[in-house]
């Protein structure tokens, strides 16, 4: 998925909200935004909320309806200093990048692409498939330390499951309840699929800021009701989350440790700088050898220009 991060989305720059205790539940609101034709709510990053650890973009996509003349066609696009982590609840997705990576991705399986210094891709849609989109895409900061590193791309089909009463989880990005994920994570994060019966209690790392992105149904957490097209943010400080629904609910858990560094975002680009930015802008625009070529019929989505 592509950007555009937009000032409607959060201020440009500057340092996140500061994170809240165990006690409150801050419910964000998304926007609706259009990535291609498709219909998103993009629930990271908002005001007050840039970051839930190194999580900092978040798009919900759909549930839509998909058929042969209308899916969805990202074409290539670069991304620098972030990881792409894509997850589809329903429909396939083709993604193609400037490494050669050539991969379906269906509902279970996870998407991981390191940007580093920069990568492109394009997702498209698949020519056979018809029904329900359905899925999320975040993108993950990367730290100073990995950030001018090399591009990767990491798909993942067997991801580890986890049996609660009341609830099943799956376990996308870092440990939750005995289980690791063996998807790649620079800084300590966590990301799971809950899908909820009944009330749950979920073991959480106590020095890990969390949210909660309900994707169907409601879950209700410390007497809020939280539903489709929000961000809960729930803090930090806590052991566990006791969770209830009054029906069945899926939601995505995020956490990590508040992201310490200060990140700049513009368009597909998550940098330190504004200069940083407009220079990757251009050198896309320019098509410097940077970002690499992506195999896509796909038109290229040249970068705004910077004021
Ligand atoms: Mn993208």
């Amino acid at each position: 998925m592509s950007g555009p991060v937009t000032t409607a989305d959060a201020p440009a720059s500057g340092a996140a909200a500061p994170p809240v205790g165990a006690n409150g539940v801050e419910i964000i609101p998304g926007r609706e935004a259009m990535v291609g034709a498709v219909p998103v709510r993009r629930v990271l990053p908002r005001r007050p909320r840039r970051t839930v650890g190194a999580w900092c973009f978040a798009d919900h996509m759909g549930p839509m309806s998909v058929t042969q003349d209308n899916g969805v066609d990202i074409g290539p696009h670069p991304h620098t200093g972030l990881h792409t982590v894509t997850w589809l609840i329903a429909g396939e997705l083709l993604h193609h990048d400037s490494l050669g990576s050539e991969q379906l991705i269906r509902p279970g399986q996870l998407n991981l692409m390191t940007a580093g210094q920069g990568v492109a891709h394009a997702e498209e849609a698949t020519p056979q498939y018809e029904g329900e989109m359905h899925g999320v895409q975040f993108w993950v900061a990367q730290p100073d330390a990995t950030r001018h590193g090399p591009a990767s791309f990491e798909h993942h089909a067997d991801l580890p499951q986890v049996e609660l009463p009341g609830a099943d989880a799956r376990v996308l990005v870092g440990e939750f309840a005995g289980a690791a994920s063996a998807a790649r994570a620079d800084t300590p994060l966590v990301g799971v699929d809950l899908r909820l019966r009944a009330a749950t209690t979920v073991p959480v790392q106590r020095r890990f800021e969390h949210a909660l992105i309900v994707l169907a149904g409601a879950v209700i957490v410390d007497g809020t009701r939280v539903t489709p097209g929000a961000l809960a943010y729930l803090g930090i400080d806590r052991d566990e989350l006791s969770l209830s629904t009054d029906g069945p609910a899926r939601a995505l858990l995020i956490g990590g440790e508040p992201f310490p560094e200060p990140i700049v975002m513009a368009w597909n680009f998550v940098g330190r700088s504004r200069d940083e930015l407009a220079t990757a802008a251009r050198q896309w625009n320019d098509e410097d050898e940077r970002f690499g070529r992506v195999r896509s019929a796909l038109a290229r989505i040249p970068a705004p220009v910077p004021a």
